[in-house]
């Protein structure tokens, strides 16, 4: 058990890492149990507004940009011309707004399973939540197996799962059955992006992941690195798999054209995100 006085810091121990994260509170603001997980958002004393869904750190006001921009920015610059984009979690509506910078897509579909995450991201991340009013999004209360099993084939462009991680209600967003729908439901050379959790500390299960797509069917992956400091390591990551074509570079002018802004993303970072340490490339290659 760690020693900090939890009066005064809200840790995430990450079970079989032999790792934490803490950060310094000024105090708590609200816990909500749903259906299906618990839900708690914090003050703190340097990083904004801190959710965490049942103990594992989400989002916060400082640094969340890192996550969003990465998840969404590197995918729908990599695709020709994305117009329907549908996102699997993402319920703090980050991702959504990310998204909704790009004047190709014409409809956002947000599949969250949990409500209260939402209402808790729309209370203490209205920042987030600012294009949830967007004509072309549409937010929606569901699980995500369930919507990509129904989901109509060759229907979508890029699917985003911003979920959390393969425990609980996650789980089923990281198998063989859920990538196959996932498969069906793009539409040539549409492009699914996951986040894959930390090169460093779960290299396994990024390989599991990417296997995975690859039996499926997907012609073809590539996994992006980018730091996320409140997620264990410090070290993330997001894998895009492309159906029937190989990746082929990305809209590099686009990208740096862009009329609207970020704080982390721009076309350097994009190439560099695509570069591969050795350990890795070795874990790939087994
Ligand atoms: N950025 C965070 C991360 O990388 O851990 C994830 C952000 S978002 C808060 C994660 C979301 O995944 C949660 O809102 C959770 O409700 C949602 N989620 C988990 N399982 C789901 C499922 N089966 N279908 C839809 N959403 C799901």
């Amino acid at each position: 058990m760690t020693n900090l006085d939890p009066k005064q810091w809200i840790t995430e121990e990450h079970e079989g890492c032999g790792s934490a994260f803490s950060l310094r509170i000024a105090r708590k603001l609200e816990e909500k149990q749903s259906p299906f997980q618990k839900v708690e958002m914090y003050e703190t004393t340097d990083f904004g507004n801190f959710m965490l869904i049942d103990g594992c750190t989400m989002v916060s006001t400082r640094e969340n940009f890192l996550y969003h921009e990465m998840i969404a920015h590197p995918a729908l610059y990599s695709h020709p011309c994305p117009k329907d984009v549908v996102i699997i979690g993402g319920g703090d509506c980050g991702t959504l707004r990310e998204v909704l910078k790009h004047d190709s897509v014409t409809s956002a579909t947000q599949i969250d399973i949990d409500q209260v995450v939402t209402e808790m991201a729309e209370k203490y991340f209205p920042e987030l939540c600012e294009s949830n009013n967007d004509p072309r999004a549409t937010i929606k209360f569901d699980d995500g197996i369930k919507f990509m099993a129904d989901a109509a084939p060759e229907s979508t462009d890029i699917i985003i799962v911003d979920s959390t991680d393969p425990v609980g209600p996650g789980e089923g967003l990281f198998n063989h059955a859920f990538y196959k729908n996932c498969l069906k439901a793009l539409r040539p050379g549409g492009i699914l992006v996951q986040q894959s959790d930390s090169p460093l500390l779960h290299l396994a299960l990024l390989c599991e992941m990417r296997d995975a797509m690859t039996e499926v069917g997907f012609a073809d992956l590539q996994t992006l690195n980018f730091p996320q400091m409140i997620y264990p390591s410090g070290w993330w990551s997001c894998t895009m798999a492309r159906k029937e074509v190989a990746f082929d570079g990305f809209r590099q002018d686009d990208a740096d054209a862009a009329s609207f802004d970020t704080e982390y993303y721009n076309s350097e970072i994009h190439q560099a995100a695509m570069a591969t340490p050795n350990f890795v490339k070795k874990a790939f290659k087994k």
